[in-house]
This record gives structure tokens, C-alpha cells and sequence, in this order.
């Protein structure tokens, strides 16, 4: 819709202008430092920094139905960068001008509903918003793009040149860091740091595809991530990991997005999302807070984190109740099926101990939690939601088993709408369900394929026949209609089909 017909009193505020004033703020030691140089770590004590806009106070001159109305109306403009995560600009980066935003499709990902046999198998009414559906195929590529359009403004702004992105990430992070860079590839170069045959084939081929230069390192996540921590402390790169805090403030859309999807009425919801590093339960909590801080929503949904046994040290952190005698252990990582998320010592930890506090004192307690699984019931929920009509990666099934762990708990209740994050597509895992069918994964990933869920192609040769098609072969056609008629007759037959009977 073109701005001149929108209401008179919305059209100004349409198109937001740079506005805010940004700071990184340290979460150990609480010092600020200024956004013109990147910053990744607090110089003075080497914690984590999250974004922090001074004059957030001014946002809230507005009620929240102006938001909700700003925001809805937004969606029908057809501006590229109001199209994807900037919609919500004054939330997210209101410092960078739309002209440098860098939208390449992100975000207004699909929430699709369970069916009714798939609902009645978890115990409640639920719907898995589907973040593969974007364009590197993960969530990823929300913080991608709030990190990459800040960068665009900084080169811009800063006349830098030659600037060389770099990330260690378990697959996602880097095939969106790639994308995203390749998009600057004038003033950008990117290189990627992944750990050796601990990514899938598909993402490997995702950057390799952008043109990043892709470094494989022996051992684990974690391994390559004080690689390029070392990296990112003694030579000039732009650090695209989680400690980057602009990639929070970008996937922080997720849950503005939920809020939009339901209208803003988030009483009676519970959003699920899987953890590795962190920094997406990180921002879901965030983004919510602010919703509710704006008065755009009045309820806060409850949050609920899921971990495998294999990976699972946010889990053990909060199994110890008492706040005061919590005590973080980082854990040596099993193999796990939701690779993606195989993380022992996640960066943003100390964001999450911070963000479940201030969530709990608005939500009222508790409103976070964290469930662990087991790798067979990831696999296996994996395979059953993609039965039913979804398309969820492994750690999409991991939500899904965190949900029945949940609602056995008494954690969420039958009346309860549940919104599980679909993290990345199926295909780009489609490695470990072909393990899977075939009873070939490891045995260190304790996963036995149930015979009801595992599936095979079948080849059809059907008996007696001589002459066979092939490429760049054409069958006379008499012999083409044999074959064809054959082959038609052997399918029926395995499937077991009745001939239509003459009029
Ligand atoms: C990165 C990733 C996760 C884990 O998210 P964190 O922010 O690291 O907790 C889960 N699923 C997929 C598909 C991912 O790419
Ligand atoms: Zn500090």
C-alpha cells in the first residue's frame, strides 16, 4: 500500500527516522561504552555486552495501542527495508538509517498450526512458527541482518573498507554470516571457522556457496569458538558469533513477531525454544520485555528452554532452585542430533542469568524454565511433527519433545497454546533422518530407529519386463506402452489398489 493512503494521523511515523541513542552495556561490571567501534566484550573485564538505547524512556510517550497500530499497519507497506526485521526498527537498531539496512527476505516467518491428531498427542493446542523458512534456512539470519546492517552503516558512515567478517558456529551462524556478507561483498570479505565433520553436509555448502572462506578445525564447537575469540582479540575483524550484541537485538523480532501473529494477546501462551549458545532464549525474553515495558502486550508468555541430556548445562544450572546457590558448570558435550544446538560453555549464559531475573520479576515466578530430552525423543518428534505437515529441523523436534516433557511435568497445562520455534528447515538435517531410516547413526547418539517411523524409496521393476527407459533412450511405442502399463500394475499392486470397475 503506498503511503499517501494510510490514515493521516499514521503516516508520519510510517517511515521511522534514525532515532535513539545506543550504548553496549556490560553485564558484569555494568560500564557502557560507546557503538561507533565494534565491541564484543567488555575491555575493562571481558564479560558479555547487551545494546541498551538511553532513551527508551522516550518510546513509552506512546501507548501501546500506537505501537500495535504503527506496527500492524506497517506490514501492508511494500518498502524492502520495512519488510523483514526493521519493521520493528524502533525496537531493534533505531540508530541505522533505513537507507543502510540490508534486507534479504528474514523474518514474518509462518506460525503453522498442529493438526488435531498431533495436538491430541501433546496434550494441548500448539503451533511451531517455522524459522527455517528463512533465507539461509535458520533464525539466524534475523541477528544476521541487524549485525550486517550495522555494519553497512559503520562502512558507510566510517568509509571503511575492507572489512573481514568472521565467525566459529555450529552451521547456521556461519552459512548466515556468509550470506549476509556476501550481499557487502564489495566492502566485505567473510570467513567462517567450523568444526570438522560436526556440520551437515547442507551447511557446509552454504557458505562455500557465498564465497566465505571456510576453515575447518578440529574438535568441537566450543574448540573453534576461543579460536576465533583469539582471533577477534589480536587482529581486526568484525566478530559475527553471539557475543556480537547486535545479533540479539535482531532475533529479539522473533517474539515481536509471535505478539503480532496473536493479536498481542499472549496470556495462556508458552513459547519454547531450543538452547545451545543461548542467545535466542536471550532474545525471545528480551524481545517480550520490551513488548511488555511498551505496553504493547499486558501479558508476559511463559518461556520454556529445552536441552538434550547431551548438551544440557543451562538445564543442570536450574535444577538447583535457589537462586543464591546456583553455580555454572560448563559440561563436555555428547553427540547429539540437534547439532545445531551442542553447545557445554553457551557465551550468553551470563544474558540469561540476568534475563530470567528481570523476566521473573515481571512475569512473576517462575516464568522460565529449562527441560531436557532424551536424543530419541528429539529424533523421534522430529520425524512425527514432519509427518503431520511441518517441516522442523532437529532442534524444531527438540521443542516439540520439551513440550511433552513440559505437559507431563504439570509445567503447562491442557488449556495452555504453546508456540515452538521450528529453528532451521528439515532439509538442512536431513542427514540424521537418513541415518536414521537406515539404522545408521552412531551409537553415541542413542537413538534406535522405531520401525513405524523409518521410510525407504522403492525401486519398481516390474516382472517381465525387457525394455527399460533411460536418458537420452526413447522406447519404440509399443514397448513404452508396455512398460508403462507394467509398471503402473506393479505399484498398484504394492499399494494394493482396487481397478476401477467399467459404467
Ligand atoms: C543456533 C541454533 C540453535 C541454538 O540457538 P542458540 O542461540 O545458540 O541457543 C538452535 N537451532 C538451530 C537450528 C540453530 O541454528
Ligand atoms: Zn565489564
Amino acid at each position: 500500500m503506498r503511503v499517501e493512503d494510510f490514515p493521516e494521523e499514521i503516516r508520519p511515523y510510517l517511515l521511522p527516522q534514525p532515532v535513539g541513542e545506543l550504548i553496549y552495556r556490560c553485564l558484569e561490571c555494568e560500564e557502557t561504552f560507546g557503538i561507533e567501534s565494534l565491541l564484543y566484550t567488555c575491555p575493562d573485564c571481558k564479560s558479555v555486552l547487551l545494546i541498551e538505547d538511553l532513551q527508551w524512556e522516550k518510546l513509552k510517550e506512546r501507548s501501546g495501542a500506537f505501537w500495535r497500530r504503527l506496527f500492524d499497519y506497517r506490514r501492508m507497506l511494500n518498502i524492502p527495508p520495512l519488510r523483514g526485521i526493521f519493521l520493528f526498527h524502533e525496537l531493534i537498531a533505531p540508530v541505522i538509517p533505513l537507507e543502510d539496512v540490508i534486507y534479504l527476505g528474514e523474518g514474518h516467518t509462518p506460525i503453522v498450526r498442529a493438526n488435531i491428531a498431533l495436538r491430541e498427542w501433546a496434550g494441548l493446542d500448539f503451533c511451531f512458527k517455522n524459522d527455517g523458512q528463512n533465507p539461509s534456512a535458520s533464525f539466524k539470519d534475523r541477528g544476521m541482518a541487524c549485525a550486517l546492517s550495522y555494519l553497512n552503516y559503520l562502512v558507510r558512515s566510517q568509509g571503511l573498507t575492507e572489512v573481514l567478517s568472521i565467525c566459529a558456529s555450529t552451521g547456521d551462524t556461519s552459512a548466515a554470516a556468509a550470506l549476509y556478507s556476501s550481499y557487502m561483498s564489495d566492502t566485505v570479505k567473510s570467513a567462517v571457522l567450523l568444526p570438522h565433520k560436526k556440520v551437515t553436509p547442507q551447511q557446509i555448502s552454504q557458505p562455500l556457496g557465498s564465497g566465505a572462506q571456510v576453515f575447518e578445525i578440529p574438535g568441537v564447537f566450543d574448540d573453534c569458538m576461543k579460536v576465533v575469540e583469539h582471533l577477534a582479540d589480536h587482529y581486526n575483524v568484525a566478530l559475527l558469533n553471539s557475543k556480537n550484541a547486535w545479533r540479539i537485538q535482531g532475533q529479539e523480532s522473533y517474539s515481536f513477531e509471535v505478539a503480532q501473529s496473536f493479536d498481542y494477546e499472549l496470556e495462556g501462551k508458552v513459547v519454547l525454544v531450543p538452547i545451545g549458545n543461548a542467545g535466542n532464549i536471550t532474545a525471545v525474553m528480551g524481545g517480550f520485555l520490551k513488548l511488555q515495558d511498551l505496553g504493547v502486550i499486558e501479558k508476559l508468555p511463559r518461556i520454556i528452554g529445552v536441552q538434550s541430556e547431551h548438551a544440557d548445562p543451562v538445564y543442570r544450572y536450574y535444577q538447583e532452585s535457589d537462586p543464591n546457590k546456583r553455580v555454572f558448570r560448563p559440561v563436555t558435550v555428547r553427540p547429539s542430533v540437534a547439532q545445531a544446538a551442542m553447545i557445554g560453555n553457551p557465551v550468553s549464559m551470563p544474558r540469561v542469568i540476568r534475563l530470567v531475573e528481570a523476566y521473573e520479576r515481571v512475569a512473576g515466578s517462575p516464568g522460565v524454565f529449562v527441560v531436557q530430552v532424551s536424543e530419541q525423543e528429539i529424533m523421534d518428534c522430529q520425524l512425527i511433527a514432519n509427518r503431520n505437515g511441518h517441516i522442523a529441523c532437529t532442534q524444531g523436534g527438540e521443542c516439540l519433545a520439551g513440550l511433552r516433557r513440559a505437559r507431563e511435568a504439570g509445567i503447562v497445562t491442557a488449556e495452555e497454546v504453546a508456540i515452538l520455534d521450528a529453528t532451521a528447515h528439515a532439509l538442512k538435517f536431513s542427514g540424521f533422518q537418513e541415518s536414521y531410516f537406515a539404522d545408521e547413526l552412531d551409537s553415541a547418539y542413542e537413538v534406535l530407529p522405531k520401525t513405524e517411523l523409518r521410510n525407504f524409496p522403492t525401486l519398481v521393476e516390474a516382472p517381465g519386463l525387457k525394455k527399460l527407459p533411460a536418458p537420452g533412450k526413447v522406447l519404440p511405442p509399443d514397448e513404452f506402452k508396455t512398460f508403462v502399463e507394467a509398471t503402473a500394475r506393479e505399484i498398484a499392486r504394492q499399494l494394493g489398489l482396487k481397478e476401477k470397475t467399467a459404467e
